[in-house]
């Protein structure tokens, strides 16, 4: 199904299209046996499966996103199982030309033996995020067929609009009242994840003077060039082509102009808090300093969009050590590292939800080289039921 949400709606869900999962999904969570089962006007979807147990244990959450990327098409994704895979080239799509390798994408060599879901070369997968969805529904389908597996009172949470940072916005985290979640929202199997980059965005525009250029020494002010010259303060080392792991960077991503007015779009990404801030500083002083030069002609907009969800985690970090050791028990390697991005949970960790990132097992999101190996999917179920089944152990 096309649930491909649209940044440039205003409504939530953000296309109507999401709707048509949504319902289904709103459907079957009734149909499994699972209680509360609630949809809201938005699009949110939650549920409950009610503890099994007589004694008081922490309400826990699981939560993902089954809206996907406006980035690339999802109309009419044929997926494909890719049975036993061989360590081969993959051709997506004879016609033209479109070849999933691991010479390119050498992630693919770590599921040798294993059946891989792809496309057909012309649109998303969408296991982010509906991996997650499925992986979610099938742990509790598993923990009410299977009574003797003791756990706590568990919510589920589904959501429109993640991939256009919206996801969170209208979740009611007194609705889903659990004490803390997880997200199935990451890639690679074994990824945990509980810290995010602290994100701004910042829009910065130039007003210039239109003169004959014949004429137009001293008078003509080019708001390209005033553009242009800010652009190029911008430290060039600290660009996402050139930084990884915890360090931060400026992103242009968009700049336009004209004479009279020009602009560009950038975002601000650091882990670190301080060096966050001083980023946003750095562009406040470069502004003032074109401004003295050129009195009134920049504008500086920046907007915070999300923090590192760290600060929330860390003091409850026993979260995190519950999803690692449930890994660790269902024979899985826990790839703990800093997201270059954000999530749902970082946004839900603010609002009083602390919600580390846990994985949904696929790679190469938001493109058509998405693909998704069934075992890691199979792995993330187990995790699931391993996490409801430690927090009732350990309490
Ligand atoms: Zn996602």
């Amino acid at each position: 199904m096309d649930t491909q949400s649209d940044p440039a709606s205003e409504s939530t869900p953000s296309t109507e299209k999401q709707w048509v999962l949504a319902r289904h999904l709103f459907e079957e969570l009734k149909a499994i046996g699972l209680e509360d089962v609630t949809m809201d006007e938005n699009g949110y979807i939650m549920a409950t499966l009610p503890s099994n147990l007589n004694k008081d244990v922490p309400v826990i959450g699981f939560i993902s996103h089954y809206d996907t990327s406006p980035d690339f098409t999802a109309t009419g994704v044929k997926p494909r199982i890719v049975k036993n895979y061989k360590g081969e080239d993959i051709v997506l799509n004879n016609e033209k030309n479109i070849v999933l390798s691991p010479d390119y994408f050498e992630d693919l060599l770590l599921y040798k033996g294993q059946d891989l879901i792809v496309t057909d070369g012309t649109t998303l997968l969408g296991a982010d995020d509906k991996a997650g969805v499925a992986e979610i529904v099938t742990a509790m389908e598993y923990l009410i067929a299977h009574p003797e597996i003791k756990h706590g009172k568990v919510r589920i949470g589904f959501t429109p609009d993640e991939e256009i940072g919206r996801g969170a916005h209208r979740f009611d985290v007194d609705i889903f009242g659990a004490e803390w979640a997880y997200t199935m929202d990451g890639s690679q199997i074994g990824e945990l994840e509980f810290e995010n980059f602290n994100a701004a965005s910042a829009k910065i525009t130039a007003r210039g003077k239109s003169v004959h250029p014949g004429y137009a020494k001293n008078k003509m002010v080019n708001a390209i060039g005033i553009i242009t010259d800010l652009a190029s303060r911008l430290p060039r080392e600290e660009v996402p082509e050139k930084t990884s792991g915890r360090e931060g960077f400026f992103h242009v991503h968009h700049l336009k102009g004209t004479i009279e007015n020009a602009s560009m779009e950038l975002i601000i990404r650091d882990h670190d808090r301080e060096k966050f801030e001083e980023r946003k500083q750095f562009l406040n002083l470069l502004v003032q300093e074109f401004n003295q030069r050129h009195p009134q002609a920049v504008d500086l907009e920046l907007k915070d969009q999300y923090y590192n969800m760290r600060e929330k985690v860390e003091p409850v970090y026993h979260i995190v050590e519950i999803a690692k050791e449930a890994m660790e028990q269902v024979g899985i390697e826990p790839i703990i590292k800093p997201i270059r991005g954000g999530t749902d949970g970082s946004q839900l960790s603010y609002k009083g939800l602390p919600c580390p990132n846990i994985f949904a097992g696929g790679h190469n999101f938001h493109g058509k080289y998405e693909y998704v190996p069934i075992q890691s999917m199979e792995k993330a179920v187990e995790v699931i039921v391993k996490i409801c089944e430690l927090t009732a152990e350990k309490s």
